[in-house]
C-alpha cells in the first residue's frame, strides 16, 4: 500500500501566497532525496510531470468572472488524464480561495478503463451542465452535488482548509498487465453498439 505523505506547510504556505495573486499560477511537488520541495511558474499550462508527486494550480479570488472555489470541469478531465491515463501524477492540488481540493481518480481495472477513456469527458461535462442549470454555481449547493457526482465516478477528493495539515497518498506505479487484445475486445464491442 502506498503510504501516506504530508505536504511540509511551508509549501502550502508559499503556495497560498501565491493563490492571492490575480491570475493563476501552477507547478510540481516532487522528491529531493527524501525531503518534497516544490516549484511554480505562471499560467495555466502545466509542464509534463516526469520525476513529481504532485502537481498543482491555483484559482485566483475572481468572484466577478469566475467561480473560484470548486474545480473546473476541464480540471477534471486533466487529472483523469495524469493520474489515471498517463498516470504521471500521484495526486493533483487545487488552490482555490476557500479550499484545498487534493484529486486524483482511481483506474480500477482495464475493461472499466476503455469505458472510461471514451467516455469520461462526456460525462463530466454533462454532470457538470446539468448541476449549472439547477444551481448557482457559487453556491455550496452546487459544491457538494458536483463534488459528490465525482466522486461516484471514480474520483477520490479530500477538501482541506488552509490551516490543515495536507496529507495525500503517495504515487503508485500503475502499469495495466493486461494485453492490449484484450483492451480491443469491449472497444470494438462498444464502437460496434454506438457507431454501426
Ligand atoms: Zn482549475
Amino acid at each position: 500500500m502506498a503510504d501516506p505523505i504530508a505536504i511540509p506547510a511551508y509549501i502550502i504556505n508559499e503556495i497560498s501566497e501565491l493563490q492571492k495573486d490575480n491570475f493563476e499560477h501552477n507547478g510540481q511537488i516532487l522528491w529531493k532525496g527524501d525531503e518534497l520541495i516544490y516549484n511554480h511558474q505562471k499560467g495555466q499550462t502545466m509542464d509534463d510531470c516526469r520525476t513529481c508527486e504532485i502537481n498543482w494550480h491555483t484559482h485566483p479570488s475572481d468572484y466577478v468572472n469566475l467561480y473560484p472555489d470548486h474545480p473546473s470541469a476541464i480540471d477534471m478531465k486533466y487529472i483523469y488524464k495524469v493520474t489515471c491515463k498517463e498516470a504521471t501524477v500521484g495526486t493533483h492540488i487545487v488552490f482555490t480561495p476557500k479550499y484545498i481540493y487534493a484529486i486524483r481518480y482511481n483506474c480500477k481495472n482495464a475493461i472499466r478503463e476503455v469505458i472510461d477513456f471514451l467516455t469520461i469527458q462526456a460525462r463530466i461535462d454533462t454532470t457538470f451542465n446539468a448541476l449549472a442549470k439547477k444551481c448557482d454555481r457559487g453556491s455550496q449547493e452546487f459544491r457538494d452535488k458536483w463534488i459528490n457526482s465525482l466522486r461516484r465516478m471514480g474520483y477520490t477528493i479530500d477538501i482541506f482548509s488552509y490551516d490543515e495539515s495536507i496529507v495525500v497518498r503517495r504515487k503508485s506505479p500503475y502499469n495495466p498487465s493486461i494485453p492490449w487484445p484484450v483492451l480491443l475486445i469491449p472497444l470494438l464491442y462498444f464502437v460496434s453498439k454506438t457507431f454501426v
